[in-house]
């Protein structure tokens, strides 16, 4: 099954339960433009560097569409076009002025020279700067891109269009980013989880904590835990995994991440596997990696009792459909990890204000936006007797299914 087969399962859930016609289940599932495009470069050493990168533009009815690039060797039009749908359910779900869109390129960026990086990133935006810009479709960070990419962005945009710091969110603070976006998603997913945890009647002090990756969500959801007393049992990440079940020092995993460029090896833990900390003994697992990673055979293992999705696309349907059937409680990605978009959102509005907002500023705002959407879906899927991840969609189908009546053809 491609990976936008699985995620239209998700969404033929919700449409079933809203009763949507065919037309418009038709209408919300087709892409409106996919963009494929040659990414070729001059290596370092002289020779050329061909690859291949996308930009998927899936539904623009409630704005101009929104989301991040990914470079990654894994990218491909089926995982981006799926990504691009789950930004366009996102946006509506936390009700930001927005449609959905997802990019990347088809590279292992772990084998690129920073001058590499740089001539890769300002060629794909050569491709597609036609079809991106503040009003048509904003990119930002995903895996394998930061600050510094969409610094590059911005100024090989500006070659083309005039200097406008809309045209793409996540970018460094002396570029007019926002204050808050690089910790926002991990700080969304820490919220939600400590929220969830509230309504189970569960102290979060001495929570037990399991997360898959350590890049940026893994990171500040692991920290924002962990200064509320949570216990983040195991970590893994490309070079490794750590366990140790008195908790893991936050602070200083952090600071050895970035002194070794991985986890493995961090003094006084135990190594874990990947496999071994999805099924591990902790009351929350929090994927904040790749896509896919729950699935059929290490569902029924599984001894978490509730699943935050900080990663995209984390679960496939086989696995969400035992997850219910054993009441684990799965909070989505498209609300889990939507603090990132969020904050994307307040760095748009600031750019087009020329307004500076305080930290403090981007702090409340997130926090109330995610606390009112998590409280939405928490009501409908009583309401409706679905689950978490039915409700969102319910919610962000709703919203995008009407804008489209209400705008027309
Ligand atoms: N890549 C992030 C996501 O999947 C953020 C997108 C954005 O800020 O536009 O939600």
């Amino acid at each position: 099954m491609s990976s936008f087969d699985a995620a239209r399962l998700y969404f033929e859930q919700a449409a079933e339960h809203m009763g949507l016609s065919q037309n418009m289940r038709t209408l919300l599932l087709t892409p409106e433009r996919e963009l494929k495009v040659q990414v070729a470069i001059e290596r370092d050493n002289g020779e050329i560097g061909t690859f291949i990168g996308y930009r998927i533009q899936h539904n623009s009815a409630r704005g101009p569409m929104k989301g991040g690039l990914r470079f990654h060797h894994e990218v491909n039009a089926d995982e981006v076009l799926t990504l691009a749908s789950l930004m366009t359910w996102k946006t509506a779900l936390v009700n930001i002025p927005y449609g959905g869109a997802k990019g990347g390129v088809s590279v292992n960026v772990r084998n690129l020279s920073p001058g590499e990086l740089e001539r890769l990133t300002r060629k794909f935006v050569d491709e597609i700067h036609d079809f991106i810009g503040p009003d048509k479709d904003i990119p930002a960070p995903d895996m394998g891109t930061d600050a510094q990419v969409m610094a590059w962005i911005m100024n090989q945009y500006s070659k083309y269009h005039g200097f406008n710091p809309a045209c793409v969110t996540g970018k460094p603070l002396e570029l007019h980013g926002a204050d808050g976006r690089t910790e926002a998603t991990g700080r969304g997913v820490g919220l939600c989880t400590a929220e969830v945890l509230r309504r189970k009647k569960m102290d979060i002090k001495g929570t037990t904590i399991a997360i898959q990756g350590f890049g940026n969500v893994g990171t500040f959801t692991a920290k924002f835990l962990h200064d509320q007393g949570a216990k983040i049992v195991g970590v893994t990440d490309v070079s490794g995994g750590v366990w140790n079940p008195e908790g893991l020092d936050v602070p200083e995993l952090i600071r050895y991440a970035q002194e070794h460029r991985g986890i493995a090896g961090f003094e006084g833990t135990e190594p874990i596997s990947n496999d071994d900390l999805l099924t591990s003994e902790v009351d929350v697992l929090i994927p904040a990696a790749v896509g896919g990673v729950l699935n059929v055979e290490n569902a029924p293992h599984v001894r978490a009792n509730i699943i935050i999705e900080a990663a995209n696309n984390p679960t496939v349907p086989e696995a969400d459909e035992s997850f219910n059937e054993r009441e684990i409680l799965i909070l989505p990605d498209i609300l889990a990890n939507a603090g990132g978009v969020i904050v994307s959102y307040f760095e748009w509005v600031q750019n087009r204000q020329h307004f500076r907002w305080d930290l403090e500023r981007v702090r409340k705002e997130l926090d109330r936006i995610m606390l009112e959407s998590l409280n939405k879906v928490w009501k409908i899927a009583e309401e409706k007797g679905v689950s978490l991840r039915t409700a969102s969609y319910i919610i962000g189908l709703g919203r995008v299914g009407r804008a489209t009546v209400l705008g027309g053809m």
